[in-house]
């Protein structure tokens, strides 16, 4: 089983208003209300792939409750600490081509409440084959928090694939037990780094000698439409995909990070590893709706996704 896990899970609303105006009312001709956060993405594409998946991490309140029920409807196998706050809402409002977002924090975690989620989390690894950890942490808990499930990880035998960025991600690279897998993209490895990554095959190699990824099995870099550079053990790979009509690519990181998951739990070679995460992130990017993928296209493109290795 793939577990997934979402630390800051949101209800995501978009209302869609004909022009946005400040200081007067809005009225919605159109919503969408929907159960997100990254590793809920990561939970329904793997679920899409109809590999056994379990969503986890902490929820609260009213909230809370819409989101289990959301899952719940779309048959994913979900297990969440339940907080005494409210979870957060996430508004993103479409207007004349823009979008403008209202992004709340989130509850704060009480000091027992992140205890009992390492616990509750060292409880699903027994039966958990792979984990995948996705976004930020929730106020409240240490910046290494993340260091600790790995450290957690590593005592149960269960690989992680580490999708966060700033500090939660710069320490858990600092931790001497690495992630199994991290897949940032380059504003990420910049941030991290503190200097300008870009595209450039050298300079990526030359990005992913320093030592904080030492000891990581795979690194991911993906680069939006132009696919992805990847490291895995001393190897690099340059991955090239086909031109697509894009409609939304929010959530394409996770959708790659199922793709990814589902075909290394699936024990596939290199190569249909690889364009297993690309294809996955690039269905997502074809759909409207946020981490959601046609499976039935994955044959469609698969063959077109090009795996080099590159010296
Ligand atoms: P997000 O934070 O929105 O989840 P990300 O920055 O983590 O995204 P990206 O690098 O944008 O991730 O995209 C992940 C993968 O999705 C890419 O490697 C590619 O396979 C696919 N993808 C994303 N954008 C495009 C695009 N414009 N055209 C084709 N494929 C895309």
């Amino acid at each position: 089983m793939i577990l997934a896990v979402t630390m800051n899970p949101s209800v995501d609303i978009s209302y869609h208003v004909e022009s946005f105006k400040l200081d007067d009312i809005n009225r919605v001709e159109d919503l969408r209300k929907t159960a997100g956060g990254k590793g809920l993405n990561v939970a329904r594409v793997t679920a899409q792939m109809e590999e056994a998946v379990m969503a986890t991490g902490v929820l609260g309140g009213t909230i809370g409750d819409y989101i289990v029920q959301e899952l719940n409807k779309s048959n994913i196998p979900n297990d969440f600490l339940k907080i005494k706050k409210e979870s957060r809402n996430c508004i993103a409002i479409l207007h004349e081509g823009m979008q403008t977002e209202i992004l709340e924090s989130g509850p704060a975690l009480s000091k027992e409440e992140g205890a009992a989620f390492l616990e509750k989390f060292e409880g699903l690894l027994a039966n958990t084959s792979l984990v995948a950890v996705s976004g930020s942490l929730p106020k409240g808990l240490a910046a290494n928090y993340y260091q600790q499930m790995l450290k957690i990880s590593h005592k149960m035998g269960v690989r992680m694939i580490l999708d966060s960025s700033g500090e939660s991600l710069s320490q858990a690279l600092l931790c001497e037990k690495k992630p199994f897998a991290i897949k940032p993209n380059t504003a990420e490895l910049s941030q991290l780094l503190g200097m300008k990554v870009d595209a450039e095959i050298a300079n990526l190699k030359q990005t992913l000698n320093h030592p904080l990824f030492h000891g990581i099995e795979w690194i991911i870099v993906s680069m939006g439409g132009e696919g992805a550079f990847v490291r895995h053990g001393d190897d690099d790979y340059k991955v090239t995909i086909p031109k697509i009509e894009v409609v939304n690519p929010v959530g394409s990181g996770d959708a790659t990070v199922a793709g990814f998951a589902v075909a290394l739990n699936r024990n596939q070679s290199v190569e249909t590893i690889l364009k297993t995460a690309m294809t996955t992130g690039m269905l997502n990017t074809m759909e409207a709706g946020t981490g959601y993928i046609d499976v039935n296209k994955m044959n469609e493109y698969f063959d077109f996704i090009k795996v080099e290795k590159v010296d």
